[in-house]
């Protein structure tokens, strides 16, 4: 298995889900020592960052990166799609403040990415596996891990609204699964806590474009769900971008009953601290990035 870029340059742009203003995501090739780096103007100066967990910045409601000098608001859709079709290498370039929305899932960038295809590099893949088994629990929802050849996903939710209750969808990851049965699943949210998320500053750019809405008992967007199972779809989703956060890809059996950013990312912190404590099979060799000209 070799490292992966996309064969050409990527531009998705449209209205942020959280801040609801309009932005640019550029995705450049990038060489096999790259890494996954992201670029923003600061200023007259192009700013890097090279994707990894001391770069999250938050997790309510959303994923997001950055440093002190910016953020990048709700990463989560495009990590995924990026995890999603095994690129490892690539620079990304933001105009803007946040990631676009598109329609709410990752349909936006996994339908990019597979018109530009994908470049194989001449490099072998790195990837990171925990030889023993653990779990994180947050609230009533935890996500377990085992060792395994490959990233599985067994996503569970289970919610007192009747059209969720409780749904449990197995996630292989291959960018044939992902892009088939993951890439158009939506982000959903309950009418009841939108006046809560707007005070907070978020959700401005919501709407039954770009979101499941569901009231006390039903589904308000007018044509209704893209997969029966639509919610745990998209939170197996949300888990493999958070899961990128670390910057590279992962092997093992994942179990998330319940899971949120804030949950997934205590899996990830944890993961790595088990790493750092030499829990470790293939280790990655962290290289400086090419120099990239914004
Ligand atoms: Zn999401």
């Amino acid at each position: 298995m070799f490292k992966k870029t996309v064969k050409r340059k990527i531009v998705c742009e449209g209205y942020g889900l959280h801040t609801g203003e309009f932005s640019r995501i550029t995705i450049h090739p990038a060489s096999e020592n790259d890494h996954i780096l992201f670029a923003k103007k600061v200023g007259n100066r192009v700013r890097y960052i090279k994707l990894a967990l001391d770069k999250v910045k938050s997790t309510m409601f959303a994923t997001s990166i950055g440093d002190d000098q910016f953020t990048i608001f709700t990463v989560e859709h495009l990590l995924s799609a990026l995890h999603g079709f095994g690129i490892d290498s690539a620079i990304i370039e933001v105009e803007g403040d946040e990631v676009p929305g598109g329609d709410g899932s990752a349909s936006l960038f996994a339908e990019a990415m597979l018109d530009a295809g994908v470049f194989t590099l001449p490099a072998k893949k790195d990837s990171f596996t925990i030889e023993s088994e653990f779990a994180v629990e947050h609230n009533d929802g935890y996500i377990k891990y085992s060792p395994a050849a490959t990233l599985t996903i067994d996503g569970i939710i289970d919610f007192a609204h009747p059209k969720i209750l409780k749904q449990h969808y197995t996630y292989h990851n291959t960018p044939e699964h992902f892009y088939s049965e993951i890439s158009r699943a939506r982000t959903f949210g309950f009418l009841k806590d939108y006046n809560t998320m707007q005070s907070l500053g978020l959700a401005k750019g919501s709407s039954l474009e770009n979101t499941i809405v569901l009231d006390e008992n039903d589904i308000m967007n007018p044509d209704g769900l893209r997969y029966p199972d639509e919610f745990i779809r998209h939170k197996i989703l949300d888990l493999l971008g958070d899961l990128y956060t670390i910057g590279t890809p992962l092997k093992g059996h994942i179990t998330s009953y319940k899971s949120g950013h804030a949950l997934n990312h205590l899996f990830v912190k944890k993961f790595i601290s088990m790493l750092e404590k030499g829990f470790v099979t293939e280790q990655q060799v962290l290289q400086p990035a090419m120099a990239f000209t914004a």
